[in-house]
């Protein structure tokens, strides 16, 4: 079986890591293989250093390096280097880099400067991580440099853009946006491998990531919704919204900005022309969607740990099993 995920960063991560999970404590399942299909409008350079955020999260939660407790950055991480950084005044501080994490940053960089396509570049890194040996293709979205921007009003009351990642951890989601700007996504390429992996997937999952600035992202590159809607697998989305609330991090003030009411519903609406189910927590029983099939999970739609997460992958399979495309 061949099962592609369009993924964010630790939304994402945290289900396909359970997903494995699932497959690998399954008869029968566990030679199936896994194409992640990362987001990398994420990212950013910083101190003359290529970072990934999103793919850098499913290396190490993949790839067993993550802290799990904040869901990103390497576990056991110091930050030498960014105090170093701070004594010579170098900016910006409000970007956590870690020592550990800084060495994935170094050796992208170096490879991308000599040439390398951010795809081999990420299959390298991929490659150091184990996830080949886990039946894990990690693909970025493209190999084209985009960058998301947000759009948020300036003092002189106009518009400025600043950087998705500016916005997000250094203002918390607190200034409101007016959109969001994809640098370079329409001239962006999906990068090898990508629109042949939703093509030709047995079932195509979208897990909970951030429907605007994770999954809106991937959507935006050339070919990836002809290749959904084009696809003869199902495809089963997972809501990243629980009572209107995402988990963890700012999905609501996302869709706010592109006018989209903050439910399981309204997400789902965003995948009408290509999603043909639709997992929600409980709490979320009575959405209906015109299209799509509704499928209620049987306790909380929450990714507390492995196993959990697992459950959740579990039944968005059985789910896919159940509807045609
Ligand atoms: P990011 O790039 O690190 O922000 O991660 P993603 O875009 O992959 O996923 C973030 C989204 O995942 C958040 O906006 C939440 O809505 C959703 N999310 C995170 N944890 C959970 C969970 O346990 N259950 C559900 N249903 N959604 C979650
Ligand atoms: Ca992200």
């Amino acid at each position: 079986m061949r099962i592609t995920a369009l993924a964010g960063g630790v939304g994402g991560a945290r289900f396909v890591r359970g997903l494995r999970h699932h497959l690998d404590s399954t008869p029968g399942l566990a030679d199936a293989e896994v194409t992640v299909v990362a987001n990398t409008g994420d990212d950013i350079t910083l101190f003359g250093l290529r970072v990934s955020p999103d793919v850098d999260t499913l290396l190490y939660t993949l790839g067993g390096g993550v802290d799990d407790t904040q869901g990103w950055g390497r576990a056991g991480e110091s930050h030498r280097v960014q105090e170093e950084l701070a004594a010579y005044g170098a900016r910006p501080q409000w970007f956590a880099l870690g020592d550990l994490d800084i060495g994935t940053h170094v050796v992208r960089s170096q490879w991308l400067g000599q040439g390398v396509p951010l795809s081999e570049v990420t299959a390298r890194l991929a490659a150091r991580w184990g996830l080949p040996e886990r039946r894990i293709t990690l693909l970025p979205m493209t190999d084209t440099p985009v960058e998301t921007h947000v759009v948020v009003d300036d003092e002189a009351g106009g518009e400025r853009a600043i950087h998705f990642q500016e916005w997000w951890v250094r203002h918390q989601a607190s200034l409101p946006a007016r959109r969001f700007v994809v640098a370079g996504l329409d001239r962006a390429a999906a990068g090898p491998g990508v629109l042949d992996a939703i093509r030709r997937a047995d079932v195509v999952l979208l897990p909970p990531s951030n429907p605007v600035v994770s999954i809106g992202i991937v959507l935006g590159v050339p070919g990836v919704r002809d290749a959904l809607r084009g696809t003869t697998a199902p495809v089963v989305g997972v809501s990243p919204l629980i009572s209107g609330r995402p988990v963890r991090g700012h999905a609501d003030a996302c869709l706010a900005a592109i006018g989209v009411p903050a439910t399981a519903a309204a997400v789902a609406g965003l995948y009408e022309d290509f999603l043909d189910a639709w997992l929600v927590d409980p709490a979320d029983a009575d959405t209906v969607l015109p299209r799509a099939r509704v499928e209620v999970f049987d306790g909380p739609l929450l990714m507390s740990d492995v196993a959990s997460a697992g459950r959740i992958a579990e039944h968005a399979l059985r789910l896919a099993s159940t509807v045609s495309a």
